[in-house]
C-alpha cells in the first residue's frame, strides 16, 4: 500500500512529505504511522490523511480500519550526522540556519533604507506599499509583488522593509533572500537531507521576501517547492514580498496556478525613472558627498544617464573618484570626458524610419505617402516636418535624408527645414505641435 503513494499523490508530494511516513503499528482497526517532525505531521494530517485512509480501505478490502494516527518520532541519530535541528553544527546547512534564525539583517545593504529612498511618480505606489507592509502587523495584501526594470529600486525597497521591521518589530522573523539563493539552499538541503529543516524554517517566518523571482521560471522543482512555501505562508497569514523584472502576467516559464497566485495581492510596478526623479536621487546622494558637485553637473547627468539608477549612481561615483584622485574642479567638460563611454551607451539613436513612422501616425497619413512623388498639400507639409525632424534629431547629412525620402534632392531637404522654421516662428500652435513630436521622439 505504501508503494502506491507516489502514484496516487504524485512524486512531488511523495518525495516532499509522504516518504517520511513509517509504519509503527497496525492494530487492525487503527494504523499508527510515524514521521520525524511535528511540522511534517501537521502538514500531512491537514492535507493528505483522509485520502491515505481512503486509499487504504480501497486497497485492503476486508479491513476494519477506522483511523490513522501519526506520531512524531525523531530519527535515531548516529552521532556523526545529527538529525536536522536548529542547532546543527557540523552540517553544511549551517549557513542557512544562521542566515534564517540568528541574523535577519545579514546580507542587507545598510544604505538601502526608506530614508535613502527618493520618492517620485515612477515609484510612489511601490514605495507606499512597502512602507505599509513595514509599518503594520497585519497582512493587507499578500503577496506584495514589486516589479520593474533592472536598477530601479526593487531590492532597495525590500531591504528597506527588512531594516524597518528590524528596528520597530524585532521580534518578528524576517527572511530576505534572492530567488537564486532560495534555489541554491533548496538543492543543498535536498543533497544533505536537511529538507525538513529547510521547510520548517522557511514556513515559520513572519515575513518572507524573495528577490528576483523571475530566476525560478523554467526551474520546475524549485518552483514547486517555492509554491508550497508560498501557500503555506499565505495560509498562515504571513506576509510575502516578491520582486521580479516583469509582472506575473508577463512572466514566462511559470506554471499557471503559480502565476495566478502571484497576482493575488498587490502588484506594484516601478516605472522607468523620470528626469525629476533622477535629479532628486542625484541631489540626495550629492548631499552626502564630501565634495560639492555643481548643480549643472547633476542636471547634466540626470538628463544623459537615463538607463537606470544604478548607472546614474555609478556615474556620480566615477566623477567623485576622478576628482579625488586627480584633483581639480568638477566641470562639465571633465564630466563628459570621464564618462565618455557611459554617455555613449546612453545616447538614444533615432532613425529616420522611426521619425517617419511617428510623424505619419501623428498626421494620419501612410508612411508610403512620404516616399511617393505625389504632392497632395497635406502630405507635402507632413513630409517637410519629417525631414526637418530628421535633420534636428539625427546626424544624417542632407543628401542622406533626401535619399531616405523617396530619393529626393538635398535642396528639397534644405527647403523643408527653412519652411518649417519660418512656420514655427509665425504660428505658436504649430510650434507646440512640433515640440510635442520632438519630445516624443527624443525620449
Ligand atoms: P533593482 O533591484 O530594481 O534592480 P536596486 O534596488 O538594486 O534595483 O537599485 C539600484 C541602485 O539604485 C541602488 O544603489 C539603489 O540604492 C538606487 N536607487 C534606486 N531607486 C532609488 C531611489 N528611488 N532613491 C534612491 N536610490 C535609489
Ligand atoms: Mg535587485
Amino acid at each position: 500500500m505504501y508503494s502506491l503513494l507516489p502514484d496516487i499523490f504524485g512524486q512531488t508530494v511523495f518525495k516532499g512529505w509522504l516518504k517520511f511516513l513509517k509504519l509503527e503499528a497496525d492494530t487492525g482497526g487503527k494504523i499508527i504511522l510515524s514521521v520525524p517532525s511535528a511540522f511534517i505531521r501537521d502538514w500531512i494530517a491537514s492535507r493528505y490523511l483522509e485520502k491515505i485512509l481512503e486509499t487504504y480501505r480501497h486497497h485492503v478490502p476486508d479491513t476494519q480500519l477506522y483511523g490513522i494516527e501519526i506520531v512524531v518520532k525523531e530519527e535515531e541519530s548516529n552521532s556523526a550526522a545529527p538529525t536536522p535541528s536548529y542547532n546543527t553544527q557540523n552540517n553544511e546547512s549551517e549557513a542557512l540556519d544562521n542566515y534564517l534564525l540568528k541574523n535577519s539583517t545579514a546580507g542587507l545593504d545598510p544604505r538601502f533604507t526608506f530614508e535613502n529612498f527618493v520618492v517620485g511618480k515612477p515609484n510612489e505606489l511601490a514605495y507606499a506599499a512597502a512602507q505599509r507592509v513595514a509599518e503594520s502587523d497585519q497582512v493587507y495584501f499578500n503577496p506584495l509583488f514589486l516589479y520593474g526594470g533592472v536598477g530601479l529600486g526593487k531590492t532597495h525597497l525590500m531591504h528597506a522593509v527588512a531594516w524597518q521591521l528590524h528596528k520597530t518589530q524585532p521580534q518578528r522573523k524576517v527572511i530576505y533572500m534572492s530567488a537564486e539563493k532560495f534555489m541554491y539552499q533548496f538543492i543543498r538541503a535536498l543533497r544533505h537531507k536537511t529538507i525538513i529543516n529547510f521547510r520548517e524554517q522557511l514556513r515559520s517566518v513572519d515575513i518572507l521576501m524573495i528577490d528576483d523571482v523571475q530566476f525560478i521560471s523554467g526551474k520546475d522543482s524549485t518552483q514547486e517547492e517555492f509554491f508550497h512555501t508560498f501557500n503555506s505562508l499565505v495560509d498562515q497569514k504571513r506576509q510575502i514580498i516578491l520582486s521580479a523584472d516583469k509582472s506575473p502576467a508577463e512572466m514566462k516559464g511559470i506554471e499557471e496556478r503559480m502565476r495566478s497566485r502571484l497576482g493575488w495581492g498587490l502588484v506594484a510596478d516601478i516605472h522607468p525613472s523620470t528626469y525629476e526623479l533622477r535629479l532628486g536621487i542625484l541631489q540626495a546622494k550629492a548631499e552626502n558627498l564630501p565634495m560639492e558637485i555643481p548643480q549643472e553637473i547633476l542636471e547634466f547627468l540626470a538628463h544623459k544617464v537615463t538607463s537606470n539608477i544604478r548607472e546614474l549612481e555609478g556615474a556620480l561615483n566615477r566623477i567623485m573618484a576622478h576628482a579625488t584622485l586627480v584633483g581639480g574642479e568638477i566641470t562639465l567638460d571633465k564630466t563628459q570626458e570621464v564618462l565618455r563611454d557611459l554617455l555613449k551607451a546612453n545616447e538614444k539613436y533615432i532613425t529616420i524610419e522611426e521619425i517617419q513612422r511617428h510623424v505619419a501616425e501623428h498626421f494620419n497619413i501612410r508612411v508610403s505617402d512620404m516616399h511617393s512623388s505625389k504632392r497632395a498639400r497635406t502630405v507635402a507639409r507632413t513630409l517637410q516636418i519629417a525631414m526637418y525632424l530628421s535633420k534636428q534629431l539625427t546626424s544624417r547629412s542632407l543628401p542622406e535624408i533626401g535619399r531616405k525620402f523617396g530619393g529626393r534632392d538635398h535642396t528639397t531637404v534644405i527647403h523643408a527645414v527653412k519652411t518649417v522654421q519660418s512656420l514655427q516662428a509665425d504660428d505658436p500652435g504649430f510650434q507646440n505641435d512640433l515640440s510635442l513630436l520632438e519630445k516624443m521622439l527624443s525620449h
